[in-house]
């Protein structure tokens, strides 16, 4: 992985995160891909675990931001101002001065004076130090780059994470969301989760709405946030403008009010 990383291997897919109420695109996902020289084009399954635990993955995650931030910088400039959200490890995050590098980063775009990047923290590693993580999350949130817990309900010590983290949005996991139409249990837990950030104030986004039947289950329990292959599945980043242009001119769900209200 480190000669892949080093020889350009990797590409960032973009998945689009919308506002299914009021049919708006609200930003894209980046998902890693390993375009193998020998094995052909790898999904993130067949390599992530396997670096978890190691240095490697603060690596591909610093790439990751840097690409993710650049091609946001490119859609900004070209009328798609978009935040790109990228996936990154406790590990990562908790880097010695990673928020200042961060806002190193961020600072040559200041000028197009619109958010850029956003943060889902995967929570498949315990952390030990969680008042370091509320540290650096509440330093990123301060430069305008809005954090989410990613996976919500199914990584480690959820709860604790949320109490403890100023986070601005919770990622529903979509184990929770498949099982909507059929399971009381899902239901039951999903009302439970969208209640509860509802009290502390924190925005939720559904995983994985694969029907448009889960768009609506999900609308009626008041989630309006949602990504799935219903919506779109991961694409390339050129495919990104007109693919939003499209969404918005023509939402799965119908506008249910008028989008040129102001946002409530
Ligand atoms: P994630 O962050 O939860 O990303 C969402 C995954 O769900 C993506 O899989 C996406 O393609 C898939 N997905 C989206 N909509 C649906 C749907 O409607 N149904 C189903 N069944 N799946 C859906 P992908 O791209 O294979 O990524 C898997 C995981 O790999 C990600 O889960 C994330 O944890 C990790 N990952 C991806 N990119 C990066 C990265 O740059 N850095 C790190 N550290 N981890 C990454
Ligand atoms: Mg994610
Ligand atoms: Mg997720």
């Amino acid at each position: 992985m480190r000669h892949g990383l080093d020889a350009d291997q990797f590409i960032l897919a973009y998945q689009p995160k919308v506002d299914m109420r009021r049919g708006r695109v609200v930003g894209a996902e980046a998902l890693v891909r390993w375009q193998h020289p020998q094995r052909g084009v790898l999904q993130p399954a067949a390599f992530i675990p396997l670096i978890e635990d190691h240095a490697l993955v603060e690596h591909l995650d610093v790439w990751a931001v840097g690409e993710a931030l650049r091609q946001a910088a490119s859609w900004a400039a070209h009328r798609t101002p978009l935040p790109v959200s990228v996936n990154i490890s406790p590990r990562t995050l908790l880097q010695p001065g990673f928020a200042g590098r961060l806002a190193a980063a961020l600072q040559p775009h200041a000028q197009l004076g619109t958010p850029l990047l956003e943060l889902e923290i995967l929570e498949s590693t315990a952390i030990d130090d969680l008042t370091q993580m509320a540290g650096v999350v509440g330093q990123c949130e301060a430069l305008g780059v809005a954090t989410a817990l990613d996976d919500f309900g199914t990584g480690h010590a959820s709860l604790t994470w949320l109490r403890e983290l100023p986070v601005a949005a919770l990622k529903l996991d979509r184990s929770f969301v498949r099982g909507l139409l059929h399971n009381d249990a899902d239901r039951a837990i999903v009302q439970g989760i969208l209640f509860m950030a509802q009290r502390l104030g924190r925005l939720v986004i559904a995983e994985g709405v694969e029907s448009v039947a889960h768009g609506e289950a999900l609308l009626s329990l008041g989630c309006t946030l949602g990504q799935g292959f219903a919506i779109a599945r991961p694409m390339s980043p050129g495919e990104i403008p007109a693919w939003t242009t499209g969404f918005e001119g023509a939402p799965p769900w119908g506008r249910t009010e008028d989008i040129t209200k102001p946002e409530s």
